[in-house]
């Protein structure tokens, strides 16, 4: 049995059971023996790949729309340039080297990252090189300032809780000894009867509590000074149903045979993200990117590089890869309305 296996079992027997929160936390980032903490998850030699390492052309034009934002925005200086959950820093990377047009955008970002890994951090760094990072321990400590905000595949790996609804209640879907479901009591749960309202007996529906606790966060930031929020991930505006899976090199795994050698993730549900005192707008990744211009930077890379893009467009924008699987979430001060990517208007 291996360390990681040991500390959750030995979590199980005290508690009877934990929840799918707790086992997808102690997984995912233990700090000595969690997911995060341990692998290098990215790239072909990993276990997924993601937009930003897959081209080029995802990162610049995300920076594009950021640097649109601030500039609608009335261009406020200084603000902070945030990222959650970075990786190895590609995608920041990317914006960075695009928002170069703009110095009066570069000279005003102050660079913040949130990041629970040592490992990663360390890689985001070097990345980052040249440019004064401030890793934030907690979203809490963002900077009160205006703040143009971005999350790819973040939101997916912060830990659910599932609950089944049954005629009288809902019943949680817990971690038992020996890494198996169980189902706890019934309760009455007035906050899920709302949120699924007129849900079928038998459905499972997920929530994420830290998820939701983040987009507070912001919502108030974007509120009291200003900025924007891009959350690119895959999921429904609200999805209902079991979407917990685990990925090891690029195949789909069972989540509790190798805890901590697999990425746990989750559908993410935006519309729980959406809280009141901001305005916005979601779209499918294929539809923003096209709308931002991919096609346009696809060819001016090709003229100028040679190389052939289309693989790289279709695998970004594609309908059968990530370009509708992938939704677009802005959320935006109150007084706007819609922006550049999320409508056909110029
Ligand atoms: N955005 C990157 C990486 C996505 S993987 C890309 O698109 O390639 C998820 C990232 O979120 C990793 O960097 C992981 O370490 C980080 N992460 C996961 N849970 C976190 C948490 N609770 N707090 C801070 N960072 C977290």
């Amino acid at each position: 049995m291996t360390r990681l296996r040991k500390i959750i079992e030995a979590e199980i027997e005290a508690q009877g059971s934990i929840g799918l929160d707790s086992y997808m936390a102690l997984c995912l980032s233990h700090p000595d023996h969690g997911y995060y903490m341990q692998k290098q998850p990215f790239g072909a030699s990993g276990d997924f790949t993601t937009a930003p390492e897959i081209s080029q052309m995802f990162g610049e034009l995300v920076g594009l729309w950021l640097v649109n934002m601030w500039q609608i925005a009335g261009a406020p200086s200084p603000f902070a340039l945030v990222e959650l959950g970075p990786g190895r820093g590609t995608l920041m990377a990317d914006i960075l080297r695009v928002a170069r047009s703009q110095p009066a955008f570069l000279e005003a970002a102050r660079l913040h990252l949130l990041e629970s890994s040592a490992k990663l951090r360390k890689a985001q760094k070097a990345r980052l090189e040249g440019f004064d990072v401030t890793f934030l321990e907690q979203i809490e400590a963002l900077p009160e300032m205006p703040v143009f905000i971005v999350a790819n595949e973040f939101f997916d790996a912060l830990p659910i809780r599932q609950y089944v609804k049954n005629d009288f209640g809902w019943q949680e879907r817990r971690v038992a000894a020996g890494l198996s479901w169980t189902l706890g009591k019934t309760q009455e749960m007035p906050e899920l009867d709302k949120r699924f309202s007129g849900l079928a007996t038998g459905r499972i529906v997920e929530t994420c509590a830290a998820g939701e606790a983040i987009a507070n966060v912001i919502t108030k930031r974007i509120a009291t000074y200003g900025g924007a929020a891009l959350i690119i991930d895959y999921g429904e505006f609200d999805g209902v149903g079991d979407t917990f899976q685990a990925v090891k090199t690029h195949e789909p795994v069972d989540p509790f045979l190798t805890p901590g050698e697999a990425d746990l993730t989750a559908h993410v549900r935006f519309s729980d993200l959406v809280k009141n005192g901001v305005f916005h707008q979601i779209t499918e990744q294929g539809a923003f990117l096209n709308r931002l211009g991919i096609e346009a930077r696809s060819q001016a890379l090709e003229a100028a590089s040679g190389k052939c893009m289309k693989l790289e467009k279709e695998r970004l924008a594609g309908d059968s890869e990530m370009g509708k699987l992938f939704k677009v979430l802005a959320l935006l001060p109150e007084n706007y309305s819609p922006v550049a990517g999320f409508s056909d208007e110029p």
